[in-house]
């Protein structure tokens, strides 16, 4: 598994979608916050699963807080080619999360206009109106969809009370220019039997994404019936999944 971050900033990093990236995590550093519970989370098991962040407001990171390290980064002389949202969990369960956004978009505005914006979003932002309009203020919003019907996203994601699978769908297909990421699993639960891939494939014609990026496990995960999808696999799947939908579907795998 891997540690928490530590702190706001991490990185920068080399990621196998954005280049280098600088992360930001907006959750808290001593324990794993998020409103998922995903089978595969590199962070292992989430320990407070919720979409209500009341009780947790003293252990985020303050808005000037926030605004400072990143300002204080783009002055220095670290290249990096991204700035993204992601982090100890949801970075949208961060009630200031619009505030954040929009600040971060006005530095990066003034002071490095080549860096782009990237959020890394389980989906559920989506559900929250103000984080809806937050989007604006992002120049590349990538939205988890691991499973095409309701059965499967429990099983596989197991959400915090009160989010619903077909409200998060219905959000995301009024979206415009987004990105989707899906993680594949054999294994049980699986997401890449034909009956789990179709329903998948109709989820994805009917959010219409500019791309779809598919992943298989490259490190350890915590639920130990999940295995991993060999490339050959994923290469089939992003073939069909660009044939039945119309829309791009990229593999990465190490
Ligand atoms: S949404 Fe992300 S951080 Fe949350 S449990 Fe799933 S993989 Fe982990």
């Amino acid at each position: 598994m891997l540690s928490l971050q530590s702190g706001i900033l991490y990185g920068p990093i080399a990621s196998r979608r954005l280049g280098t990236s600088l992360g930001i995590n907006l959750m808290p550093t001593t324990y794993k916050l998020c409103s998922f519970n995903c089978v595969y989370c590199h962070y292992g098991f989430t320990d407070r699963l919720t979409m209500d962040m009341k009780d947790h407001m003293y252990d985020l990171p303050h808005l000037g807080d926030v605004l400072r390290e990143v300002e204080r980064a783009l002055r220095s002389s670290t290249a990096f080619d991204y700035i993204t949202f992601s982090g100890n969990g949801e970075p949208t369960l961060h009630r200031d999360f619009p505030e954040i956004a929009a600040g971060i978009h006005e530095l990066r505005n003034r002071l490095r206009p080549r860096v782009r914006i990237a959020l890394l979003s389980n989906s559920t932002g989506v559900l929250v109106r103000d984080m809806r309009r937050a989007l604006r203020y992002i120049d590349v919003p990538y939205f988890k969809v691991d499973a095409g019907n309701e059965v499967l996203f429990r099983r596989i994601n197991r959400p915090a009370s009160g989010v619903v699978f077909d409200e998060i769908i219905t959000r995301l297909s009024r979206l415009k220019d987004i990105y989707i990421q899906t993680v594949l699993m054999a294994g049980d639960p699986s997401n890449v039997d034909a009956s789990a891939l179709a329903d998948y494939f109709e989820v994805i014609k009917r959010i219409q994404p500019r791309e779809v990026q598919i992943y298989s496990l490259d490190r350890p995960v915590p639920d130990m019936h999940i295995r991993r999808v060999q490339p050959a696999d994923l290469d089939r799947i992003a073939e069909q999944g660009n044939n039945e939908t119309g829309i791009v579907f990229r593999p990465f795998y190490l």
